[in-house]
This record gives C-alpha cells, sequence and structure tokens, in this order.
C-alpha cells in the first residue's frame, strides 16, 4: 500500500470513538503482515523501532474521529479522491498523520538508527485522551515524542489545556413577592460572571491572554421563587505558564459563588527551543521558531516530555462536514517525519544538546 492507499483503508474503517476495534483489528492485521511487532492494550498500538537503546523517540498520533456532523455531501466513511484531495472522515485529523508516521516506520525499518523509536496510534483521543493514558507507562523511559495532529507541518512548541470549573452561588429561596427575604443566587452568579470576564491572567509570550468563558447556566426552579441555588461553567484554555490549581485558587478568591475544579487534566504545554527534538523539527521545516497551538491533543498526557506537534492538514478543516486532506499534503507529511526521524538521531549522536 502506498500512502494515499494507507489513508484511504483508514479513513474506510470507520473509528468514532468508542468504537475503534474494527480500525485497531485491521491495522495491527496490516502492520503484523509487514512484519512490524505490534504491542496492543484495548484498542491502542504500538510498536518499536531500533536499538533498544536511548534516545527513545515516540511519534504518538490517534485513530479514533469525532461522530459524523451534518452537511457532509458524501459517505463520510467512503474516501473520495477528486482535484487532489482525499474527502473523507478523519483524513485531516489525524489519520493522514497516522499514514504518514506508518510509511516513515517502513522506511527506516531497515535503517541503523542509534537509538530507538516507538509509533504509537491509539484510541479516545476526541474524548478524554484515555488511549495515551493507558499506554503511556507501558512505552518505557522516553526522551522526546511528536504528535501528529493537522498543523500544515508548522512546528507547535506549544499548546494551550484546558480548565473547566463549576461554580455554585448559593442564596436563599423566598417568595419573589418578598423578595427581601431571600437571597437571590441568579443574581450573585451574574455579579460573579462579571468578575469573571474582567479578570485577566498573566500573558504567555506566544499563546497570548487566558480569558474565561462562561459557558452553561443553570438556576432556579419557578418563576415565582426567588432562587436558592444558581451553577455555571467557566471553560479557562490556559497558557503553560499558568498553573490550574493557582488559576482555580484565584478565581475562588475572587468570587462569591463557590468553585470547585470540574476537569483540569488537559494540562498546558510547551517545549523549550533550545530542545533537540524542537532543534529537529525546525531545521526539516526550515523554520526558525515554533509556533502555538490552540486545539489541545493527547500532548498534554505528556507534560514533562520533550514533545512538538507537527503533522499534515489544517485544524481548521477537522470535526467539520467533507473533511479533506490533500495528496500534497500526504506526501509532504511523509517527508517530513522521515527527515525528522533521521535529523532527530543525526543530532543526538553528534551529541547535539542530548540531555
Ligand atoms: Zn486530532
Amino acid at each position: 500500500m502506498n500512502a494515499t492507499q494507507l489513508l484511504e483503508f483508514l479513513v474506510s474503517t470507520p473509528s468514532v470513538s468508542g468504537d475503534e476495534v474494527t480500525i485497531a483489528d485491521n491495522l495491527s492485521g496490516i502492520l503484523s503482515e509487514d512484519g512490524f511487532r505490534v504491542q496492543r492494550e484495548d484498542n491502542n498500538i504500538w510498536w518499536t523501532l531500533g536499538k533498544g537503546v536511548r534516545p527513545h523517540l515516540v511519534l504518538l498520533s490517534h485513530l479514533d474521529t469525532v461522530p459524523p456532523c451534518a452537511g457532509w455531501e458524501s459517505d463520510p466513511f467512503k474516501p473520495q479522491v477528486e482535484d487532489g484531495k482525499l474527502i473523507g472522515l478523519g483524513a485531516n485529523d489525524a489519520k493522514g498523520s497516522v499514514a504518514a508516521m506508518i510509511m516513515t516506520a517502513r522506511e527506516i525499518r531497515h535503517g541503523d538508527l542509534e537509538g530507538s523509536i516507538t509509533f504509537a496510534f491509539v484510541a479516545d483521543e476526541e474524548r478524554g485522551g484515555e488511549g495515551i493514558r493507558t499506554i503511556k507507562p507501558k512505552l518505557g523511559q522516553i526522551d522526546a515524542a511528536l504528535v501528529g495532529e493537522p498543523t500544515g507541518l508548522q512546528v507547535c512548541t506549544s499548546q494551550r489545556g484546558l480548565l473547566i470549573l463549576r461554580c455554585t452561588a448559593h442564596g436563599k429561596a423566598a417568595h419573589a413577592a418578598h423578595g427581601h427575604l431571600g437571597e437571590n443566587a441568579i443574581h450573585k452568579a451574574v455579579r460573579d460572571i462579571s468578575r469573571l470576564v474582567a479578570m485577566e491572567f498573566e500573558a504567555h509570550d506566544g499563546l497570548g491572554a487566558t480569558r474565561a468563558q462562561v459557558t452553561q447556566i443553570t438556576g432556579g426552579l419557578v418563576r415565582n421563587q426567588v432562587p436558592d441555588r444558581c451553577e455555571f461553567f467557566v471553560d479557562l484554555r490556559t497558557t503553560p505558564n499558568l498553573d490550574h490549581a493557582t488559576v482555580a485558587a484565584e478565581i475562588g478568591a475572587r468570587l462569591e459563588s463557590e468553585v470547585a475544579v470540574h476537569s483540569h487534566r488537559y494540562e498546558p504545554v510547551a517545549t523549550n527551543a533550545s530542545e533537540l527534538v524542537v532543534r529537529a523539527a525546525l531545521e526539516v521545516a526550515d523554520a526558525s521558531r515554533g509556533v502555538g497551538s490552540v486545539t489541545t491533543s493527547d500532548w498534554a498526557f505528556l507534560k514533562g516530555i520533550a514533545a512538538v506537534k507537527v503533522g499534515p492538514g489544517n485544524t481548521n478543516r477537522s470535526h467539520r462536514p467533507n473533511e479533506y486532506l490533500l495528496l500534497s499534503e500526504l506526501e509532504a507529511g511523509v517527508a517530513f517525519y522521515s527527515r525528522f526521524v533521521h535529523t532527530y538521531f543525526r543530532m543526538a549522536a553528534a551529541g547535539v544538546v542530548y540531555v
């Protein structure tokens, strides 16, 4: 199978999050026939090439997709090739990266790598990252990672995180006609939301400011009663210079409402420009510096590991109807990953800032 055929195979195998058994079975079968010694845990698959020594580089992407949305002009699970595009669900996010990584594994398998490289394709990226969290402890010591997501082959060296807070304004119920006997929880929530919207957090050099977005609100039981409770959710797309616990505590100190952390596991991440993985990726991209990414990914679960996010395609096409990847982008992705692997191990062998 060439890269296009591989991507057609991946797109034509439905793999909406939670339903990745078939793609994990079929892809494991193809890779095993290729001679790769594939390991599997749930619907996550990986294999390692090289000498079993450090440095250990991991190339990671995901097999799952979001469910098809409205507006598709063709069957999302039947890849269509037209005008140099491969159209189908997941073609861009992130099966193009998966196909390009597999082509790279085939290309380097007989090479003489001074280190080890693991290719890992996981399930459940689109709904919580269970896949990477399951297999990460089994991958051994990781010196560097590249996460395959559609970045237009730009090298992302920082990525926003996600902190979700659940805020509860408590009041006192009363007849609406005797408002002075109660304490209106919705009014309290409104005051807090105004405070939240005005709050400023330290801006990140590259990703910019973090602002709070109130995304859901519920309160009040009936139209003639002063409500004693109002709950609202706050979504914060955090930057790597912010600490989730500190941000939650700062907000808690400013609001009248009770503030609880609903979700904090998507940590913001960044990798220093001096890291070998960044230098290797920038050399291949022929770029002088990395870019920031506002969308989260499984990179959030690799905090502490020097990593970059790079892949073929465009993030604006993800999670939308008529998603596609240009075949030229796929070819460029294959070339990028192959050159990246060689460059990384060449730099490591030369002792270039490998710490
Ligand atoms: Zn993705």
